[in-house]
């Protein structure tokens, strides 16, 4: 059984060491005893050293949420998957659509920072989605298989395996409209076809999918009872102690 993963992207939020070192220790105790999940946090870049001080020996683990694809050089403002590596941090972001559409960021750029975070044995976790113009023009599943053909060009079953997708519809980012259990399943179960189409069944049952698009403590459960849902990737809900916490426990509950 694949273990579900709940990533808290807390985007330009809580940029500060004592910020983001206040919230953790007081989630820490309270999700000690949970071994069903896995539980990430991507800070900004300016909380990592100190996060990574107030993870040490918990079962938390610490992302990043960006990276470049050189290891070092002329390359101002960007960040070094080096860096991240000496810093301790397990996960990297991948593709997240703000930096799809802020930053310009394309499926081939996507695809050499994931094949370099691959390289360095950072596990990457892969947003792809569509958005509200795509889905309502019925071109969604168009949009994913083009998104994930361009993005995991050339990765094998083995990488792909280490790989987190997280599917985030951008229209459910941020907004409070969350995509159904049933809209999110779907396309859920969709990437596993392509999945398998690429790939074996034995790859697919293996790579985790996530749903990132609003989670909330009170629609998180039934999106994650779904059978091709492993988890989610939070944004504004990951930021309270209290709604993050619960949004844990909500994945928990669904392996009992
Ligand atoms: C995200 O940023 O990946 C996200 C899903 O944000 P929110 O939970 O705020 O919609």
């Amino acid at each position: 059984m694949r273990k579900p993963i709940i990533g808290g992207n807390w985007k330009m939020n809580r940029g500060s060491p004592a910020e983001a070192s206040e919230m953790l220790k007081q989630l820490i105790p309270l999700v000690k005893d949970i071994q069903s999940v896995d539980i990430v946090i991507s800070p900004p870049f300016t909380a990592l050293y100190a996060v990574k001080e107030i993870l040490e020996s918990t079962n938390i683990k610490l992302g990043a949420q960006n990276m470049y694809f050189e290891e070092k050089g002329a390359y101002t403002g960007e960040i070094s998957p080096t860096f991240l590596k000496a810093i301790g941090c397990e996960y990297v972001i991948l593709g997240h659509s703000e930096r799809r559409n802020i930053f310009k960021e394309t499926d081939a750029l996507i695809n050499k920072k994931l094949k370099k975070a691959l390289s360095m044995d950072l596990s990457p976790i892969v947003c792809i989605g569509e958005h509200l113009e795509e889905r309502e023009a019925g071109k969604t599943k168009e949009i994913i298989q083009t998104q994930m053909d361009r993005t995991f060009k050339e990765i094998t079953r083995e990488e792909m395996i280490r790989t987190v997708i997280a599917y985030e519809p951008i229209w459910a980012i941020g907004t409070g409209k969350t995509a159904t259990p049933e809209q999110a399943e779907e396309i859920h179960a969709f990437i596993r076809e392509l999945l398998t189409q690429r790939y074996d069944k034995e790859t697919t049952d293996s790579v985790r999918i996530q749903y990132g698009g609003s989670i909330k403590p009170n629609n998180a459960e039934e999106l994650f009872r779904q059978g091709n849902i492993d988890g989610g990737l939070v944004g504004g809900a990951s930021l309270q102690v209290d709604s993050l916490f619960a949004i844990i426990k909500a994945a928990d509950k669904t392996r009992l």
